[in-house]
């Protein structure tokens, strides 16, 4: 499956030459793989893995309607917990209830999942933090972070409401659900995004078409 070149399922690997963490000569490849979300339209997920020192990481781009939004769902009841989550590196996901906020930064990675992975991945980070003040002594700290953690398990349950936001400067992250909603990114909030690894460029003639959409 993740060796050689598979049109149909569109699988792909891609040589990317020299591994900037080890060094070794050639050994850095990338697998792709592009498929298709209902009702939203082309993704790309590549992992980039070095086969000398086991170097991996992943990212995920959208291939279609590019733009800096800000997408927004009220997690309510269960049902909602599978609204899609696409997020890339340069992807900034906030739970607002519980300020938690997943930024771009060099560990970060990039996913297709639904919100209940979100709450999953949020809920590990947390309970790593927690271990970290736990050693600390920081009591106020693990405190806080039980209470986000209850706090989570609730929505899970759909005992509690969660709003959820993406916000993505490149237009690679969103939300898709029924409840989803979503405008653009106004200049003031883009400067406040953390870009990750990535700059911005400026956006070309072509892309300026379809500035006035608010999906
Ligand atoms: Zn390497």
């Amino acid at each position: 499956m993740l060796m050689g070149e598979d049109e149909e399922t569109g699988i792909a690997e891609v040589r990317l030459g020299d591994c900037p963490i080890c060094g070794g000569k050639n050994t850095l490849k990338a697998i792709q793989h592009v498929h298709e979300i209902p009702y939203f339209g082309k993704v790309m997920e590549s992992t980039i893995i070095c086969e000398r020192c086991g170097y991996r990481n992943a990212d995920v781009m959208i291939l279609e309607e590019r733009e800096p939004k800000l997408y927004t769902v009220r997690v309510e009841d269960e049902k909602d917990l599978s609204t899609r989550v696409v997020r890339s590196k340069s992807g900034t996901i906030e739970l607002e209830e519980v300020g938690v906020k997943i930024e771009p930064g060099p560990a970060a990675e990039g996913f297709v999942s639904n919100v209940e992975g979100v709450l999953e991945r949020a809920k590990n980070a947390l309970l790593m933090a927690k271990d970290f003040k736990k050693q600390e002594g920081d009591e106020d700290a693990v405190e806080k972070i039980d209470r986000i953690l209850d706090y989570m398990e609730e929505v899970r349950e759909g005992k509690k409401p969660l709003t959820v936001s993406v916000m993505d400067p490149f237009g690679n992250s969103a939300l898709i659900g029924e409840k989803v909603r979503s405008r653009l990114l106004t200049e003031e909030e883009l400067k406040k995004l953390s870009l990750g690894p990535y700059r911005i460029i400026e956006p070309s003639a072509e892309n300026g078409e379809d500035q006035g959409d608010q999906g």
